[in-house]
């Protein structure tokens, strides 16, 4: 239902009365500021009638009203939502202006800064009884177990890789895929013949799994215009056989591009290369194959490209297609690069990435392994790679024992980082991959992209559980990028907060090990967990939030802010709707800033 202006006054006839009161939009600025002032100063002061809980957003949501009220805020964004709201309380803008996200922003904005945000019905009713000694122990483990039963429930609802329907599907479905390709067992399990036999356009694909019209189409118009797309033929043995994206879902999204992506990233490229650049590598780049955005860490790609292509990924720009022919850096430019390590004391991290530096062969890795460890300052060798589900065969004995060669306990850690999206990934391949490093004493981190695919209740809690039980460690997790071709991943974040909070936090420690986290174009990451590295400065008409995120130095040394304007929480609940969610579910989510 789209919700009408009316119930934004209903959820707070005093801001209502204040700017339909208000002759001008300075005054009604004003005004506000004082009624916002007043809510904190009788709250803090007076009413204690309200429950802790309760008068935390209060006062949170008091904070972000101000913020979007400011003339600071206004000319940082270039937009007034205070003039939306007055020209409405004025009656100067149509209903049909306005959209539903705004009205909800708002609506349920008012509602917090009067301290009713409805988040606990349960304490208006009965206010909690105090107890104490066995018989709250008892109490609380009773309410402990309901929420167990909670987690388990919604986890349930997402089977994995290792399940054994799932195996059993998944058998069919490489058969099928051999004898398509005419391949023996021993080429499935040879990582080679995987590389050489990398599906690149729909026909290829549509062999191994069947294809909606508009699959085929994006993927047709993503080679038209020169847009990487590739899968191998184990990762299209992940995909169930009917395009229902019941199951399958994040593991087709990964692959397959939307029309929406294709035709963006078409018209990105005819501007030029760099127009592609989100993440601002090129301006963070000190020399060829090297960023550096830390201290003590900087990455080396010397090889750029992968086994197949992420839609979303952050180097889109720079990979030409999966397994170019010519995706290797020259070896006078690597050597370079790796003086540059030698030459910058401060270093003593390298993360070596691409593209996927383990599709490359043996000897080449091994070469720069030798190299790397010659630097004595270098105490951690990285190794980023999404081989474990795109090819795990890749992981074999001997490249596992050429890595472990340099781990020396005490001297020097190699570990490898990957990227693991879902629990449909996650297969006996992939843990049998895993486990080569974990006998060898090598760990083995996730960062896991937090998109529309993995980001149903608990989806995300369901997949650091199992990444544990393989052998995995969660490290980060990352809010999706601004990029406006990724709009179909994106998810507010609003939610990551709220998946935070409410989901991962009901998991032990040790398998919410990972760090919720906005790569911030030229900075680095910001933590988006705490309040105290962020906050929203504007809402658009559109509903969508306007963040300030501050630097890493921050309280170290004086760098800019940057400002993102991010995806609406309105579209996104639609699209949760649309996927059979209940929205009670996520009813908080307006209260995470
Ligand atoms: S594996 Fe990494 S570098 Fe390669 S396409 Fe995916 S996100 Fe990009």
């Amino acid at each position: 239902m789209t919700p009408r202006f009316e119930r934004v006054w209903q959820a707070n006839p005093e801001v209502g009365a204040v700017l339909r009161e208000s002759p001008t939009i300075g005054v009604a600025r004003k005004r506000l500021f004082d009624y916002l002032n007043r809510q904190e100063r009788e709250f803090l002061n007076h009413n204690f009638n309200i429950y802790a809980l309760e008068l935390a957003t209060t006062l949170s949501s008091v904070q972000v009203m101000k913020s979007i009220i400011s003339v600071r805020n206004e000319e940082k964004t270039g937009f007034s939502a205070l003039r939306q709201l007055f020209d409405a309380a004025h009656g100067l803008v149509p209903e049909e202006k306005l959209t539903p996200g705004f009205k909800e922003e708002f609506r349920h904005l008012f509602r917090a800064i009067r301290g009713r945000s409805k988040l606990y019905p349960e304490w208006q009713a009965v206010p909690p009884k105090r107890l104490s000694g066995r018989e709250a122990a008892i109490v609380r483990s009773g309410k402990l177990d309901r929420f167990s039963e909670y987690v388990e429930e919604h986890i349930r609802r997402y089977p994995t890789g290792l399940d054994p329907k799932v195996m059993k599907r998944r058998a069919e479905n490489r058969q099928r895929i051999m004898v398509t390709f005419g391949a023996a067992e021993s080429d499935w399990n040879d990582y080679r013949w995987h590389l050489r036999n990398v599906m690149t356009d729909a026909e290829a694909l549509g062999k191994a799994v069947r294809l909606t019209p508009e699959e085929k189409q994006a993927i047709k118009l993503a080679n038209e215009h020169r847009i990487p797309f590739g899968v191998t033929p184990y990762y299209a043995s992940l995909m169930d056989f009917e395009p229902r994206r019941v199951n399958d879902h994040s593991i087709r999204a990964q692959v397959i591009p939307s029309m929406t992506y294709v035709e963006m990233m078409a018209e990105n490229k005819g501007k030029g290369l760099h127009s592609l650049d989100f993440m601002q590598e090129y301006d963070t780049s000190p020399i060829d194959l090297v960023t550096r955005r830390y201290p003590r860490i900087a990455i080396l790609k010397p090889y750029n490209t992968c086994a197949q292509i992420c839609v979303y990924c952050q180097r889109n720009w720079e990979i030409e297609q999966p397994m170019a022919p010519h995706a290797m850096a020259p070896a006078d430019q690597i050597d370079a690069a790796v003086s540059w390590f030698r030459d910058h004391p401060g270093l003593t991290e390298v993360l070596v990435t691409g593209g996927d530096p383990l599709v490359t062969g043996n000897n080449f890795i091994d070469r720069l392994l030798d190299k790397l460890s010659r630097i004595r300052r270098i105490e951690r060798i990285r190794i980023g790679s999404r081989v474990f589900v795109t090819v795990p065969q890749r992981i074999t004995k001997k490249l596992a024992d050429i890595i472990a060669r340099y781990h020396e306990p005490g001297k020097r850690e190699m570990c490898l980082v990957t990227h693991i999206q879902h629990v449909y990934e996650v297969t006996e391949e992939t843990m049998h991959a895993v486990q080569e490093f974990r006998k060898r004493g090598i760990a083995v981190y996730n960062q896991m992209v937090f998109t529309r695919e993995n980001s149903r209740r608990f989806e995300a809690v369901a997949l650091r559980r199992l990444l544990r039980l393989i052998g995995v460690d969660p490290y980060y997790t990352f809010n999706t990028k601004g990029k406006e071709e990724t709009v179909d991943f994106r998810v507010p974040i609003a939610r990551l907060r709220q998946e935070q909070k409410e989901e991962a936090r009901l998991m032990p420690g040790l398998v919410r090990t990972d760090e919720a986290v906005f790569n911030v174009p030229g900075m680095g990451k910001n933590y988006v967990r705490g309040t105290q590295h962020h906050s929203v400065i504007m809402i658009l008409p559109d509903g969508r939030r306007v963040y300030e995120f501050h630097p890493w130095e921050k309280r170290i040394s004086l760098a800019p802010t940057y400002v993102d304007t991010d995806v609406g929480i309105w579209e996104y609940l639609e699209w949760l709707k649309s996927r059979g969610e209940d929205l009670k579910d996520y009813r908080s989510i307006w209260y995470y800033y």
